[in-house]
């Protein structure tokens, strides 16, 4: 069997707050404990769990944004918290980050060139006119033109900062994308959207997501596999069908009941029985 693109083994995070007091010990928040979890190449893993349960602390540590306190990130099989930092900065080209935030992640005073080859900057230097074609090519992958290059984040609407977001991510043509809440800001009809990108985009390039969100419908949308985040623990994982239909853990069914309804059928088109 191949190795998997991702393998999170027995992931744990404990925070040291500072001291109340000034004796006694410092006390400790476990943001995660005991995860584990595989990706394959090409597949869609959801995270869902309400604020605080944890989430954002895993995609630091799958991101190597962060150090676990346990357990390990494996990437093709290498554990990317041992990595050499030369080795992991090269690492760094197959996995990028989608923040929930797309202004607040995006730099206002840097046009959209500037921003979506940011990445490929950061890999090493990268010529002008190399730069400007990546930054073309890439901006049409989700739908936005090669005319809006020389803008700047504010002269977009959310849905489209996002989309920029996306081109970001894209632009070293990683094989994971981590998405931490990536829709949780935009519109209900924008979030659509964003998530049928995503998915065109899994088709076209074959990338394997991440996806975080507190909304399992959300999970739903792009997800083939979802796990369950409670208080930094994975208490149960399925398909997102199974789920619906028939949650083992009474947190699991809380995140069911918090999705709303399914909207009615949209009539049908006049004329036709
Ligand atoms: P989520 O993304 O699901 O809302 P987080 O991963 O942000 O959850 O946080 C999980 C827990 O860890 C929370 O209790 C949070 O307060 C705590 N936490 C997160 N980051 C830090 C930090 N840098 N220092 C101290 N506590 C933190
Ligand atoms: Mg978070």
């Amino acid at each position: 069997m191949s190795t998997p693109l991702l393998q999170v083994e027995d992931l744990a995070r404990t925070y040291r707050l500072p001291r109340e007091r000034l004796r006694g010990p410092a006390p400790v928040v476990h943001a995660l404990q005991g995860v584990s979890f595989t990706i394959e190449a090409g597949r869609s893993l959801g995270i869902v769990g309400e604020s605080g349960s944890g989430k954002s602390t895993l995609a630091r540590l799958v991101m190597a944004l962060d150090r676990p306190s346990a357990g390990r990130v494996l990437m093709d099989g290498r554990d990317l918290h041992q990595l050499p930092a030369g080795e992991l900065r090269q690492a760094r080209r197959d996995f990028q980050m989608v923040f929930q935030d797309p202004y607040g992640s995006l730099d206002p005073r840097q046009t959209v060139e500037r921003i979506v080859t940011e990445p490929l900057t950061a890999q090493g230097s990268i010529a002008g006119t190399e730069r400007h074609r990546r930054a073309a090519e890439v901006l049409d992958s989700v739908g936005l033109r090669s005319s809006d290059l020389a803008k700047y984040p504010h002269e977009f609407s959310g849905g489209q900062r996002q989309r920029i977001a996306i081109a970001r991510a894209l632009v070293t043509r990683p094989r994971l994308i981590v998405a931490d809440e990536p829709v949780s800001a935009l519109d209900v009809s924008v979030q659509a959207q964003v998530l049928n990108l995503m998915q065109d985009l899994q088709a076209e390039f074959g990338v394997t997501y991440l996806l975080i969100s507190h909304d399992l419908a959300v999970v739903h949308h792009l997800c083939d596999d979802v796990a369950v985040l409670r208080e930094g623990r994975i208490v149960e994982q399925g398909p997102p069908e199974r789920l619906f239909a028939d949650a083992q853990h009474p947190y699991t069914r809380a995140l069911v009941a918090a999705v709303p309804r399914a909207q009615p059928p949209a009539p049908s088109t006049p004329g036709l029985p």
